[in-house]
């Protein structure tokens, strides 16, 4: 498409917050209490925890699960096996010539979580290993609306980094802990989630931690939670110009504490630089990375854009609820943790900020909007794709046109090679990463980006902070997302959320023909996929001048304020879905067009852009 018709595109995406609960909403919730010694020569580690575990449902419970996600780092786990048997395996999870790296683990390389004893309530409780997922039978039920105490001794190893967790990663992080406690399953109002631990995705319980980590006194670490004695630490976390109190023995002992998360995670290395930030009115920002120079430059580089990046976030969808935010050199990529992440490549600083600023998203979209990821990875991976596409728009002053178009871009090729499933499949049952991929982050942020062409920008983002300031601290699901945007445009939007998420259908439009009628010019247009949108018509005359005509779909029930004040806006009669074509008439002769343009914003994803623009002959 010519670039003097697009010159119209977007508008701004900046713009109220009220709270209202979703009737019948309720959710668990836990408080953990965990002592863990870590051994740091061998990697391996022991602890003990005691969690309460609160059943708000409305139902008693006989038996729950716990995760045990290191157990998949094994030969012959689930997520070796699948490894080995899906087309485009991750490259971080296989050798060179192919083969999965878990099946390669000696010993003394694999991961593993084994719970040694568990009581409830002081009883014994019978438990049953399975993969990555403990199943417990308890001993006496737990009623609806009551509280149990779970008391267990658990024992760890610290597999060598396949992917996420691990030791000794690629940028020589010695422990990245992710994913490495026994972690009590959610129960939600469709059941029980207890997921094996296959390839990707993250569901929690609500709640409290209080985590002791005893370890070797030179190692430094960062992750979720406040450290409780900075003046026995030091490492960077005594409180500035203060002396620190030396303590005896080999090893420090980390007191940790965390209110309101689904998760904990924690990093450590004996060459951790450490370095903190604090903002002006907002949290502390902390920066752990290796002390190599070949770092430096990434690591300085990070930290006044990780402010920035939390400003846009806050003003954009809500307040950080936090004090403190860690970025945390470790893992394999980059990966969200409650008030933390952990991120590699610390040679590349673009790439890392890049990394950064998706990661930090995710301190809303998941840690915050706690979605049960496994089923709506769109609604995290997605919505962080959309929300970071626009920092980095602005805070890296890219002043892109369309901040999504690669998103777009991603979305067409996916859409159009027939290995695209409903973005409703279950994150581990896509068919290759390629379909998850783009599924979850593309398709996923244009779900966002096309429900702003929808709705309007302003509306949009006005929803977003809506849904943030409802859903904080709960697990929305889509319906959610949809209801919010229903409450805030005035539209009905169900058609929407069911095409875009649940099936493949797909959107196109067309310019079927543009001919004289009488003095003036009828434009016939036609809808050649199945999903349902309302249209956008630009005009575009000889003499320069431009109107735009708006047809909105008739099961929206409602239209959107002309997303091009600038421009005269003409708005049509409803065009029916059910109809294959549509047509309006303009009362200046043909000769004055030089073009009619379907969606100049380009937000609409319509698979075949071809047809939708008519252009004059010279
Ligand atoms: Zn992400």
């Amino acid at each position: 498409m010519k670039k003097i018709i697009l010159a119209v595109l977007i508008g701004g995406f900046l713009s109220s917050s009220y709270a209202q609960n979703r009737t019948n909403y309720w959710q668990q919730h836990v408080d953990y209490t965990m002592d863990v010694n870590m051994d740091v020569e061998n990697y391996q580690y022991t602890g003990t925890q005691k969690l309460v575990y609160t059943n708000n449902s409305p139902d008693a419970l006989d038996r729950v699960f716990y995760h045990l996600y290191f157990n998949a780092f094994q030969p012959g786990s689930e997520m070796d096996i699948r490894l080995q048997n899906i087309q485009d395996p991750d490259r971080r999870m296989i050798t060179e010539d192919k083969k999965s790296r878990i099946a390669g683990l000696s010993e003394s390389e694999i991961g593993y979580l084994h719970v040694e004893s568990l009581t409830q309530d002081g009883a014994n409780v019978s438990f049953q290993e399975e993969g990555t997922v403990l199943v417990v039978d308890l001993a006496k039920p737990i009623p609806s609306g009551g509280k149990t105490t779970f008391e267990m001794t658990f024992k760890g190893q610290v597999p060598v980094q396949i992917r996420r967790s691990g030791r000794n990663n690629a940028d020589g992080v010695a422990l990245s802990m992710s994913q490495w406690y026994p972690k009590l399953a959610e129960y939600d109002f469709e059941g029980w989630h207890a997921d094996p631990y296959i390839a990707r995705e993250f569901h929690g319980v609500w709640g409290d931690f209080d985590v002791k980590l005893t370890l070797d006194k030179d190692y430094v670490v960062g992750g979720t939670g406040y450290l409780q004695n900075p003046q026995e630490i030091g490492h960077g976390y005594e409180a500035p110009g203060s002396s620190v109190k030396k303590q005896k023995g080999k090893t420090l002992t980390w007191h940790f504490k965390a209110p309101m998360v689904h998760d904990f995670m924690w990093a450590a290395d004996p060459e951790y630089v450490h370095d903190t930030l604090q903002m002006v009115d907002g949290p502390t920002l902390h920066f752990f990375y290796k002390n190599d120079p070949k770092f430096l430059e990434t690591w300085k580089a990070v930290q006044p854009m990780t402010e920035k990046a939390m400003n846009f976030f806050n003003r954009n969808i809500g307040e950080y609820p936090y004090e403190q935010y860690s970025v945390i050199q470790g893992g394999d990529g980059g990966m969200e943790y409650a008030m933390a992440t952990l991120i590699t490549g610390g040679d590349k600083p673009g790439s890392v900020i890049g990394t950064m600023i998706h990661e930090l998203a995710h301190s809303w979209f998941q840690h915050v909007l706690a979605t049960n990821e496994s089923k709506h990875e769109w609604m995290d991976e997605g919505f962080t794709s959309f929300i970071s596409a626009l920092c980095s728009n602005e805070i890296r002053e890219q002043n892109k046109e369309n901040p999504f178009e690669n998103s777009y871009k991603g979305y067409y090729n996916l859409a159009l090679s027939g290995k695209e499933q409903p973005m409703s499949t279950h994150a581990d049952r896509y068919d290759l990463n390629f379909a998850y991929g783009i599924s979850a982050y593309s398709k996923g942020a244009v779900f966002l980006a096309q429900l702003g062409y929808v709705m309007g920008q302003d509306k949009l983002m006005e929803t977003l902070r809506k849904y943030y300031e409802e859903f904080k601290f709960k697990h929305p699901v889509p319906n959610d997302i949809k209801r919010t945007a229903e409450k805030v445009s005035g539209m009905e939007l169900d058609w929407y959320l069911t095409d875009w998420t649940q099936t493949t259908n797909t959107i196109d439009y067309g310019i079927k023909t543009v001919e004289p009628e009488g003095e003036g010019t009828k434009i016939i247009m036609e809808r050649i996929g199945l999903m349902p949108m309302p249209i956008d018509v630009l005009l575009v005359y000889n003499d320069g001048s431009r109107e735009t005509f708006y047809a909105p779909l008739r099961m929206m029930r409602g239209e959107k304020e002309n997303p091009y004040p600038q421009i005269e806006r003409t708005v049509l009669p409803d065009w029916p879905w059910a109809f294959p074509t549509y047509d309006f008439t303009i009362n200046r002769p043909i000769s004055d067009i030089q073009a009619v343009v379907i969606d100049p914003s380009q937000l609409m994803a319509d698979i075949n852009e071809e047809n939708n623009v008519w252009q004059a002959e010279e």
